[in-house]
């Protein structure tokens, strides 16, 4: 078997064990990434000498009987909207395109001091802005399944090179669906954390209320085992939840007796593509011959996220992307003769048209003759839908919904019509609007062979009880076994 094929728990004991080196696995995955990328373009920048240098050290300490940590010589994938110390940060944006951070997010920090190695960063739509990684301004990723298709987005170039491994593991944002949608039609796992759980420091902001970094891997054992690393409490950020730490790989059980399996059936029932329909049956079957009772839930307000979250990221995104004036940094325009001048010119210059479109809006919702029309009534209709989810995890455990409606499109599908788009995300967003986790695991294959996700979310900081349904459910299913020719 070809290395790259491995899993993250499973390479890493390799390395443990020195049945291989850690410039081995390097010269294997950069021979992979030579052959393969051309044809995905995951990546927009790669790190292989940055890469070699720490496979030289860990190496050296691991020779000198030392522990160099649960991920030890592991290769990862990160979306180019988290900050890498000395490493190119463009956000997919040409605002960005030269932004080279001189700090680490606390997720690259804990990456790091968990022995993993930065191998490249990934592309995505700019400042994470999409659905289908199209919205970038640096390359179009491919879906490794079908080269004319989308990868899904935002984090698309992660999910991509995962699904084509060309990464054993990848970090992704998900503010809307962004881990989950592309893990979704790569068939991959895409784990969106319960907000709060991560660190956004160092995490270039979308919408803050929304955003939350997560793992995109080959196996749900892989998304526990990054989570690991990944979560805890960071005085660096203020949104950050102070709880004790947990050990989600104790989560990896093999059973789901007795577990109650919400269904919100008028949620779910418009809009879904007859073999996500069948697929989802199929799951709900294969569920209950598990010992899962499935409960019938309702999600009321559920219809009403879609537009909730695009007055409510929009609105942040204006505030947040304020700060890209053409002098601090980012793009700064050549010719100019005023200083407001300089302000149009660079931001005309470096933002693309989705961007502008959400700043637009945003600013416009936030505007003082229509805050109470649209942001006001924004967040009220939030909290009917965090309650809607409250009131449903009394009757069950966790709720299982398709990750999203359809599987991925041709490229150019749906680009002319950004609502056509944004309805793609309506089994993803409620999860951001109330905080919640969820994860998407591979969940079957429609007739043109493209990838469907199940989606499986939990009660807040309920980790543990989403890991061991979706691990039952990798489990005791073979989807997650086939993998795209390439
Ligand atoms: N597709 C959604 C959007 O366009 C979600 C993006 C995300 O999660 N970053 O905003």
């Amino acid at each position: 078997m070809e290395l790259y094929h491995l899993t993250v728990s499973s390479l890493a004991k390799k390395i443990k064990e020195k049945e291989i080196t850690i410039k081995e696995v390097l010269d294997n995955l950069y021979t992979r990434i030579e052959a393969v990328e051309q044809k995905v373009d995951a990546y927009i920048t790669l790190t292989k000498e940055y890469a070699y240098e720490r496979a030289k050290i860990l190496q050296e300490r691991l020779d000198a009987g030392e522990d160099i940590g649960i991920m030890g010589g592991v290769p990862i994938a990160i979306k180019d909207n988290i900050c890498t110390n000395g490493i190119k940060t463009t956000c997919a944006s040409k605002m960005l395109e030269n932004f080279v951070p001189f700090y680490n997010a606390t997720v690259i920090e804990k990456l790091e001091n968990a022995g993993a190695i930065i191998i490249g960063k990934a592309n995505m739509d700019e400042f994470a802005m999409g659905s289908s990684t199209e919205n970038s301004a640096i390359k179009k990723t491919k879906n490794p399944w079908d080269n004319e298709r989308v990868p899904g987005g935002s984090s698309g170039g992660s999910a991509a090179a995962v699904s084509s491994e060309i990464a054993y593991c990848a970090l992704g944002t998900d503010t809307g669906g962004s881990i989950r949608q592309p893990a979704s039609f790569c068939s991959v796992v895409g784990l969106k954390p319960t907000y709060g759980l991560v660190s956004r420091y160092g995490v270039v902001a979308y919408a803050s209320s929304l955003d939350q970094v997560g793992p995109i891997t080959k196996s749900v054992e892989d998304a526990a085992l990054l989570l690991n690393v990944i979560a805890g409490n960071d005085k660096k950020d203020s949104t950050s939840a102070n709880l004790e730490k947990k050990d989600y790989l104790q989560s990896l059980i093999n059973d789901i007796q007795g577990k109650k399996l919400g269904v919100p059936k008028k949620f779910i029932e418009t809009g879904l593509n007859a073999d996500v329909k069948k697929a989802y049956e199929d799951a709900l079957q294969t569920l209950e011959d598990l010992g899962a009772e499935i409960v019938d839930i309702s999600l009321d307000y559920a219809k009403y996220s879609l537009p909730t979250y695009y007055i409510i990221a929009t609105a942040e995104a204006s505030s947040n992307l304020g700060r890209y004036d053409g002098i601090r940094y980012g793009h700064r325009a050549k010719n100019f003769d005023s200083l407001e001048e300089l302000y149009v010119k660079s931001r005309t210059e470096g933002f693309g048209d989705e961007v502008k479109r959400r700043i637009m809006l945003g600013t416009y919702v936030l505007s003082a003759g229509y805050y109470d029309a649209y942001y006001k009534r924004g967040q009220q209709v939030r909290t009917l839908i965090i309650e809607d989810f409250k009131k449903a995890f009394e009757t069950c455990d966790a709720i299982v919904i398709p990750t999203t409606p359809n599987t991925s499109f041709k490229f150019g599908e749906k680009t002319s019509n950004p609502i056509e788009m944004y309805l793609e995300d309506i089994f993803t967003v409620p999860v951001n609007i109330a905080g919640l986790p969820a994860i998407s695991v591979p969940g079957g294959f429609d007739t043109k062979g493209m990838p469907i996700g199940m989606q499986f979310i939990s009660k807040a900081f309920d980790e543990e009880t989403l890991l061991q349904i979706a691990y039952t459910f990798e489990q005791n299913t073979n989807f997650h076994e086939s993998k795209p020719t390439i």
